[in-house]
């Protein structure tokens, strides 16, 4: 099996798999270690879902007592968190543009040149050329590492952040545009007023196998370095407004209408999706081409991920797939077949939903109807990310413990 599951069923194999490991994560989640034996590596798979949250956490629910794997929920419904706080300010996202290279820095040939050096690993720190040389070779990282990582490119080589989530956006399995830039942002002192993350020696030495501190040849960062003050409290943190509701449910649909699905990247489970029930003739497999190149892990990676989604929406739905690269691509399929009625999960924040662009739009001056579906687990959890996560998990974490995510999925 791949270390980082791109097939439903080996996520669903490695979930099973970690889940006997998991009540001992809370204990042993924050060491880095060769090959990552004591976290799951779902990101990828739950990211894009593979698998979904609600899976994730019913199939550790009927092992386990809520107490036994609380951290290991805690852990994953940060995920929805940073999700639900992005959705609601969304400006964040519009304004790092993150995902296109508008960032503060971008245009400086100096800084250009520094942060190419410190993303190939070719710095002073021997465990930070280390983890950037295994986040290019794998497309992943450790959460500890990745705090390291930004913490060490913000603070001790004085690189700006936006330029850091932009080649984690990149490189990594699970580029995800809530949990990476809003982790960046995170470290940099601009999500928590008040609070900024620095890596220092001692705690890399205490989470660190010391065989790859060895191997990376030590640790190697400036001890007298300061973290730099982060502006949170940026105008465009302020814009809350409100998460927009979408369905969760629908019937089974008109035989006598012609129906196409949308299948795209933030949801390749069609078939658990709350468009189950639907009858479509076509699924248009939407692959647009990224902005900039993704990197030699994540390219194959996507490709497996994409073709595992299709096959299986081709033979729940019984119909042909069709890839379409653009917007307008999708437009043309629709009236080349005659379609009446269009579905789709409905993109989060971030690139997709921004390729998109006017497709609701010129799907309704074709009067062309467009169905847009948000799974339950969305749609109940995410509206309470509207303040720090710890509001947000007394809340959730309490509705999980009495009744489970059954029916959330
Ligand atoms: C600077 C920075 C950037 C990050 N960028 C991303 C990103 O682009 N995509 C992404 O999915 N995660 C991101 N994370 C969060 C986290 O590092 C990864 O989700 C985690 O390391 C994935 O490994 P795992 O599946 O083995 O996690 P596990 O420890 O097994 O956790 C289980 C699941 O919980 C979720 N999860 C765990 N920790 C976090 C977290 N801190 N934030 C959000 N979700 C979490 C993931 O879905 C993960 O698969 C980032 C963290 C930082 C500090």
């Amino acid at each position: 099996m791949m270390q980082f599951p791109a097939t439903r069923q080996s996520a669903l194999q490695r979930l099973e798999e970690f889940l006997q490991e998991a009540p001992r994560y809370a204990a042993r989640r924050n060491h880095v270690l060769p090959g990552h034996p004591q976290v799951s590596r779902l990101s990828a798979a739950i990211r894009h879902r593979l698998i979904t949250e609600a899976e994730v956490v019913e199939a550790a629910l009927q092992r386990y007592p809520f107490r036994l794997v609380e951290k290991f929920l805690q852990e994953v419904l940060w995920r929805g968190y940073w999700k639900g706080w992005l959705e609601m300010h969304p400006g964040v996202w519009e304004h790092y543009g993150v995902s296109s290279g508008r960032s503060a820095g971008a245009g400086d040939p100096e800084v250009a040149a520094a942060c190419h050096e410190v993303a190939a690993g070719r710095s002073p720190s021997g465990i930070m050329n280390h983890f950037a040389r295994e986040l290019l070779e794998t497309g992943y990282l450790h959460n500890h590492a990745r705090m390291w990582w930004a913490s060490y490119w913000i603070h001790h080589c004085g690189l700006p952040w936006e330029l850091g989530a932009q080649h984690f956006f990149r490189h990594l399995l699970d580029a995800d545009p809530a949990s990476n830039t809003l982790g960046w942002r995170w470290v940099a002192g601009e999500q928590t007023r008040g609070k900024t993350y620095l890596a220092t020696a001692g705690n890399i030495r205490k989470f660190c196998a010391p065989e790859l501190l060895e191997r990376a040849g030590g640790v190697g960062l400036d001890e007298h370095v300061v973290a730099r003050a982060g502006q949170a409290g940026d105008p465009t943190v302020d814009d809350l407004s409100g998460l927009p509701e979408f369905p969760n449910e629908v019937g089974l649909s008109d035989p006598e209408r012609r129906v196409a699905g949308i299948l795209h990247d933030e949801d390749l489970c069609l078939e658990t999706s709350p468009a189950a029930p639907l009858r479509p003739a076509v699924v248009l497999q939407f692959v647009p081409e990224p902005e900039s190149p993704p990197s030699e892990p994540r390219t194959p990676w996507l490709e497996l991920a994409r073709a595992d989604a299709a096959r299986r929406a081709g033979e729940y739905f019984g119909c042909e797939v069709r890839v379409c690269r653009t917007p307008e691509e999708l437009i043309q399929a629709c009236s080349a077949g005659k379609v009446e009625s269009v579905f789709m999960m409905e993109p989060f924040v971030g690139p997709l939903r921004d390729q998109l662009g006017d497709l609701p739009a010129e799907l309704m001056r074709r009067e062309i109807s467009l169905v847009r579906l948000r799974r339950k687990w969305d749609s109940v959890l995410l509206p309470h990310a509207n303040r720090g996560f710890f509001p947000f998990w007394n809340k959730v974490g309490r509705m999980l413990a009495k009744s489970g995510a059954e029916g959330l999925s």
